[in-house]
């Protein structure tokens, strides 16, 4: 990626981009690749250097070494361009306290360079607030807001100029199970109109939920980077639960992967034919179908490969959910 070089089909593209803060490397050269209509997650363990990338992306914070391109423009040269066709929300909105939310947005559009009649710069105001579910008619100071609402509060005003491109970092912090739903609903509707989305989040469900291509970053470190639809597709390998898995294991042999209690792992083609073949040999099954992995598992090999010290990064990316055990070999 040559400086000035401009990449008409990418939307985000880095090139070994690095930022050291004294011995640290907080971004250590990664290559991101964001495409046209990508809802891209962006995950990583706090204090993974996510945060820092998202400000280079925005030419918020100088890398100390390599390339960064948003919509096809290099950043930070091109950042009168590319800024007004980016709406985002870095690190906790900011608002006046003593101001509504509505009378914030009103400011920050006089800021902006669009100069439409007032009355239709009003009712967009409107628009954003209902489409974020803040009541457009309040009038309490912003100080009175919950951390969810500011949450909102700073989404709409980064759709105030109905941008391409989201960047998002975190943007569902502070809101409750019903707001983070809402927000995802709103976030995947403006994707379908067209806007790609580029969200940084330390919540595997969240990104397995809405995106559809991953970024995981450990330590600074790009560790995956992929669609999402790839790294879940089927494995190869089906799923049996039941009440008899050693004399499973013995009727299936060498094809038996993993076993774990009830369940075993097996190589298989037919699902349908494996349940035949061991109901005829008086095996109780109880459940049967072809087995994929989950993001967490995802997660936990790609942090696997260089460094084996690769369960802090799947601690600290949380799942929000408790029933979740990893599948073990068998021990012999
Ligand atoms: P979080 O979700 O907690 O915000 P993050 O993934 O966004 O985490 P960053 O905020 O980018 O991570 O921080 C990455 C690393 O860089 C951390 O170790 C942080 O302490 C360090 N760091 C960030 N900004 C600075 C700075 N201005 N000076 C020194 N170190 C910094």
């Amino acid at each position: 990626m040559k400086p000035g070089a401009v990449n008409p089909g990418s939307v985000i593209r880095t090139r070994a981009l690095t930022k050291r803060y004294g011995g640290l490397r907080a971004v250590d050269d990664i290559d991101l690749d964001v495409r046209e209509g990508d809802v891209y997650g962006f995950l990583g363990a706090n204090g993974s250097g996510k945060t820092t990338t998202v400000r280079m992306l925005l030419g918020l914070v100088l890398p100390t070494s390599g390339a960064v391109e948003v919509l096809g423009q290099p950043m930070p040269a091109a950042r009168r361009t590319v800024l007004p066709q980016v709406g985002a929300l870095v690190e906790g909105p900011g608002s006046y306290a003593h101001l509504s939310g509505r009378a914030n947005l009103a400011l920050l559009d006089a800021s902006g360079p669009d100069r439409s009649p007032r009355s239709i710069r009003r009712t967009r105001i409107g628009e954003v607030l209902e489409q974020v579910g803040l009541d457009p008619a309040d009038r309490r100071p912003t100080r009175a807001y919950s951390l969810g609402m500011r949450q909102r509060l700073g989404l709409a005003a980064a759709l105030m100029r109905r941008p391409r491109l989201l960047v998002l970092d975190e943007p569902t912090n502070g809101l409750d199970p019903q707001g983070i739903q809402e927000i995802r609903l709103l976030l995947l509707r403006l994707n379908s109109l067209g806007t790609t989305i580029f969200l940084s989040s330390h919540l595997l469900a969240e990104i397995e939920q809405m995106c559809t291509r991953v970024g995981v970053l450990d330590r600074g470190r790009l560790v995956l980077q992929e669609q999402l639809d790839v790294l879940l597709r089927p494995t190869g390998l089906v799923a049996v639960r039941t009440a008899d898995p050693s004399r499973c294991a013995v009727l299936l042999g060498d094809a038996v992967e993993v076993v774990e209690g009830d369940r075993l792992l097996v190589r298989a083609d037919d699902p349908a034919a494996l349940n035949a073949y061991l109901v005829g040999q008086g095996v109780r099954v109880a459940e049967v179908g072809p087995y994929r992995r989950d993001l967490e598992q995802v997660v936990l090999e790609a942090g696997s490969g260089e460094r084996s010290d690769h369960q802090p990064l799947l601690r600290a990316v949380s799942r929000e959910r408790s029933d979740h055990r990893p599948l073990r070999r068998a021990v012999p």
